[in-house]
C-alpha cells in the first residue's frame, strides 16, 4: 500500500490540498440582488405589492403553472396549502416521516392528523407502496417532499392519489427546478408549496412561494391569508380584487385563515433577481454535482443520491446535498468513523438527513388545543401514532447517508479532489477497522 493511499486520519496526505474558494458559497448575491433591494427601500415600498405581483408572474412563468403565490416563508404556504385542500378537524394526511418539520405541522394546526409513512432507502423520498394501505375514510391529503432535491416518484403518487380521491401537495423546498418524469416538481400534483429562505437553492431572504393551476385553491389561498387582495385597495395595495368564487367573496376583506401572509417587498426584490439567474446557476450546480458522482460510479460502499442515468427525471437544486452509505459493502464500517477519516482528507461531512418525524413528542403527546389529550388523536377517529421500529428506513436512514459538497460551481480540479477523498477512504476502509 503506498503512501498515498494511508489515510490523513493515521498521518497519511490529506486528499484535498486545493482550496475551495467560494465553490459551496450560497446564495450567490451580486449587485444587482442589492440594487433590486435598495429600489425598494429608497421608495418605501417594502409592505405594497406591486413587485410581488412580478415576482409571483415570472415565478409562474419559469414554473410552468397559471398561478404563483407568495408568503413570508415556506411553512406559511405550506399551511395555506394544506388548508386549501381541504384538511380540517378530524381529518388525515399521508406525509414521508423524514422531512423538515413544515411538512406536516400544519395539519396538526388544523386538528387533522398525519400518518407518517416509510420513505425509500435510495431515494430518501415517500414509498410509493407504503402510501395505500394508509388512507382511511378521513384521509383528504398525500404531502410529497422532493428531498434532498430527489424527484418523487409522482407517476406512482398521483395514480393513488386519484384513485382515493386525495389530493396531493409537493413540497419543493428542496428541489426547486427537478423534474419529476419530464414534468417540474410543483406543478404536478394540485398544488405546490416551497421554501425560498436564504439555505434553500432557490432563495428570496426569507420568503415562500405557492403554485397551483387550480383557480379554486388559488382563491381559496387568497382568501385565507390575503386580506387586502380580496377588496379593491387598501393603504398599501391597489388593484382588483383577486377573487372571483362568490362563497369567498362574502368574506372579503377579513382573511378567512385570521393569517397575514403578504411579503416583504424587498424580499420579492431579490427573489426576481435570483429566479432570473437560477435556470442557469441550477445547471451548474447539476453540471457540477453529476461530474462528483460520476467520478465516484462504482466505488464501494457508496452510492450517488440522483435518479438513474436514462431516466426523465432530474435532480433539481440538489439541497445539502447527500451520497447514500452502504456500510455492508465496508465490512459494516460505522458510519461515524466514516465521517471522521473523510472530514480528516479535507471535506466537512456528517449526517444530512431529518429525524423521524413519527417518533417525535410534537406528534405522539402534544395538545395544542388544551383539551387534556394529545392533537394527533383528539378529533380523529382513530390512533395513528407509531411507535419505535414502526418505519425501519426513517429511523435508520441517519446512518445510511452522508453529507457531500454542495458544488454550486463546475470546477473539475477542486471536484476531483474531494471525489477521489471519498474514494480513498471507501476504497482503505479496513484501516479503519
Ligand atoms: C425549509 C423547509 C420548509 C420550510 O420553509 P421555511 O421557509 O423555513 O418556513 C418546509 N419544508 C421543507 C422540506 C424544508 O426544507
Amino acid at each position: 500500500m503506498g503512501s498515498k493511499s494511508k489515510l490523513a486520519i493515521h498521518g497519511g496526505p490529506k486528499a484535498v490540498t486545493i482550496d475551495r474558494g467560494g465553490i459551496l458559497k450560497w446564495p450567490i448575491v451580486t449587485s444587482e440582488d442589492e440594487e433590486a433591494v435598495l429600489e425598494v427601500l429608497r421608495r418605501g415600498a417594502m409592505s405594497g405589492n406591486d413587485v410581488t405581483k412580478k415576482f409571483e408572474a415570472e415565478f409562474a412563468a419559469w414554473i410552468g403553472t397559471k398561478y404563483a403565490l407568495s408568503y413570508p416563508n415556506g411553512t406559511e404556504a405550506l399551511r395555506a396549502a394544506t388548508w386549501a385542500c381541504g384538511v380540517g378537524v378530524g381529518d388525515e394526511i399521508i406525509c414521508p416521516s423524514v422531512t423538515y418539520w413544515a411538512s406536516a405541522t400544519p395539519a396538526l394546526g388544523f386538528g387533522a392528523t398525519v400518518n407518517f409513512a416509510e420513505i425509500r432507502a435510495d431515494t430518501t423520498c415517500i414509498d410509493p407502496e407504503d402510501i395505500e394501505h394508509r388512507i382511511g375514510p378521513r384521509t383528504k391529503a398525500i404531502m410529497v417532499v422532493h428531498y434532498g432535491g430527489y424527484p418523487c416518484d409522482m407517476d406512482a403518487i398521483m395514480a393513488i392519489a386519484r384513485r382515493h380521491g386525495l389530493k396531493v401537495i409537493e413540497d419543493v423546498s428542496h428541489a426547486h427546478g427537478a423534474l419529476c418524469n419530464g414534468r417540474m416538481a410543483g406543478t404536478v400534483g394540485d398544488v405546490g408549496a416551497m421554501s425560498l429562505m436564504s439555505g434553500k437553492p432557490l432563495c428570496a431572504g426569507e420568503a415562500g412561494m405557492l403554485v397551483t393551476n387550480d383557480r379554486a385553491i388559488y382563491e381559496m389561498c387568497i382568501a385565507y391569508g390575503f386580506y387586502e387582495r380580496t377588496v379593491r385597495e387598501t393603504n398599501y395595495v391597489a388593484g382588483a380584487p383577486e377573487i372571483t368564487l362568490p362563497e369567498l367573496q362574502r368574506f372579503a376583506g377579513v382573511p378567512l385563515g385570521g393569517f397575514k401572509h403578504r411579503l416583504n417587498q424587498t424580499c420579492s426584490a431579490m427573489g426576481r433577481v435570483q429566479l432570473k439567474h437560477y435556470p442557469e446557476r441550477n445547471e451548474e450546480i447539476g453540471r457540477a454535482m453529476n461530474r462528483f458522482w460520476d467520478l465516484l460510479e462504482g466505488c464501494p460502499g457508496i452510492r450517488a443520491h440522483r435518479p438513474p442515468k436514462g431516466s426523465k427525471s432530474k435532480m433539481g437544486g440538489w439541497y445539502n446535498a447527500r451520497g447514500l452509505y452502504r456500510a455492508e459493502e465496508l465490512g459494516g464500517l460505522p458510519i461515524q468513523k466514516f465521517y471522521e477519516a473523510v472530514t480528516a482528507e479535507g471535506v466537512p461531512t456528517g449526517s444530512r438527513c431529518n429525524a423521524p418525524l413519527h417518533l417525535h413528542p410534537v406528534f405522539q403527546e402534544a395538545d395544542l388545543f388544551r383539551q387534556g389529550q394529545p392533537t394527533v388523536i383528539a378529533f380523529g377517529q382513530r390512533d395513528v401514532r407509531q411507535g419505535p421500529g414502526a418505519l425501519p428506513v426513517s429511523e435508520r436512514i441517519r446512518s445510511m447517508c452522508f453529507g457531500v459538497p454542495w458544488f454550486k460551481h463546475d470546477r473539475p480540479d477542486i471536484i476531483e479532489q474531494h471525489a477521489l477523498a471519498f474514494r480513498k477512504v471507501a476504497e482503505n476502509a479496513s484501516q479503519l477497522m
